[in-house]
């Protein structure tokens, strides 16, 4: 039997106005109320019908959908309703999801850590800090004061959820929603306990041990499993994501595996060459400067870099040799300078006019001077 067309059972039009729909409903209803049809079994049902026609055309987004779609299926009338329309304006308009007693995971964390160098090539075990939300201790997690028990919900028989029915545009529909009474846990907390107040979890800040692997990448996240929040109702505990900094070095810069540094040498040792001691990451070493090193050329030491996070292979260190210039000559100096560009081929523009230059002369020009 199909349903009667609710414009219908109002007498209004299709376009009628909100007001048109409410005075229709009004007199309809004073004229089929049941109190005033005591002997007419059939007024009840034209009043339920008139009602129902009501509550659907009154609201915008009912009469919408009840106008694109007619009374096109209640979930429980399949064969109106080949494309499973029904189905979503059921979930659209009651809601796919209820809230249950279900088990609730804890949420992941995420802590940031700064490190050394030092500590990237040798690895470290240190502590970082984080706040999470633990289960108790007080009442491990049960939430009621040690010494009592949570009591069963009687609203909801402990279930979390209570059923009622609704009359709809769909019928009659019957919705499962959270227990008011204990909101969907299912039991009632006579003594909270002092510790959480009934809440199961409370909000800490603990110290977490990490360790860290030899070669880490700046920007890694080390996961420490089921050190976030704990999960409730046999939920999983959340994961803790530690995230690694790299602090730079007042010495030495990274390249991937590599280290670089610089040092600044003299011309003279550059010239010659020497011997020189250095620092690297992990302690002093003599590094050989050969003659004739260009400047800013770079040296390399092998395996003074940092470890290959995955091999363990200690990548190289090149050392960037700068140039030292003195702060100031001594005659001395500046004299055998002198000597060296005279020998090198070099005329330095400076010099061009005055003799060839030795101790002896410079005395006695600045005799001639005064000074
Ligand atoms: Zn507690
Ligand atoms: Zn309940």
């Amino acid at each position: 039997m199909s349903k009667p067309d609710y414009y219908e059972v109002l007498g209004v039009g299709r376009n009628a106005s909100q007001d048109e729909i409410k005075a229709a409903f009004r007199r309809l209803a004073r004229q089929y109320h049941p109190d005033v049809n005591k002997d007419d079994p059939q007024a009840e049902e034209r009043f339920k019908l008139i009602n129902e026609a009501y509550q659907v055309l009154s609201d915008p987004e009912s009469r919408a959908v009840y106008d694109r779609f007619g009374h096109a299926g209640a979930p429980s009338a399949p064969t109106a309703d080949p494309f499973g329309v029904a189905e979503n304006l059921f979930q659209m308009f009651f809601g796919g999801g209820v809230a249950t007693r279900g088990p609730i995971d804890g949420a992941d964390r995420r802590a940031d850590l700064t490190i050394t160098l030092e500590q990237v090539l040798h690895g470290a075990t240190l502590t970082v800090e984080v706040e999470r939300l633990r289960l108790c201790a007080r009442c491990k997690g049960v939430g009621a004061e040690p010494g009592t028990t949570p009591e069963r919900c009687p609203n909801c028989a402990g279930s979390g959820r209570v059923r009622f029915t609704q009359t709809t545009i769909l019928g009659t529909v019957t919705r499962v929603v959270p227990c008011e009474r204990c909101h969907g846990e299912g039991e009632i907390l006579r003594t909270p306990c002092r510790e959480c107040r009934g809440e199961k979890l409370v909000r800490r800040r603990d110290a977490i041990t990490v360790q860290i692997p030899p070669g880490i990448e700046d920007e890694t996240a080390i996961l420490l499993r089921g050190e976030g929040d704990s999960g409730l109702r046999g939920g999983r505990d959340g994961d803790l994501y530690v995230v690694v900094h790299i602090a730079p070095h007042p010495r030495f810069r990274r390249r991937g595996d590599d280290l670089a540094t610089q040092i600044n040498l003299t011309y003279p040792q550059l010239a010659l060459g020497d011997e020189v001691e250095i620092e690297t990451l992990d302690g002093k070493i003599t590094l050989e400067i050969p003659e004739l090193t260009e400047p800013y050329s770079e040296l390399i030491i092998p395996g003074r870099g940092l470890p290959n996070a995955r091999t363990g292979k200690r990548g190289d260190l090149y050392v960037r040799i700068g140039l030292k210039m003195p702060k100031k000559l001594t005659d001395a100096q500046r004299n055998l300078l002198r000597q060296y560009a005279e020998l090198s081929g070099v005329r330095l523009k400076k010099y061009a006019s005055a003799e060839p230059t030795s101790f002896f002369e410079k005395v006695k020009r600045s005799v001639r001077r005064g000074d």
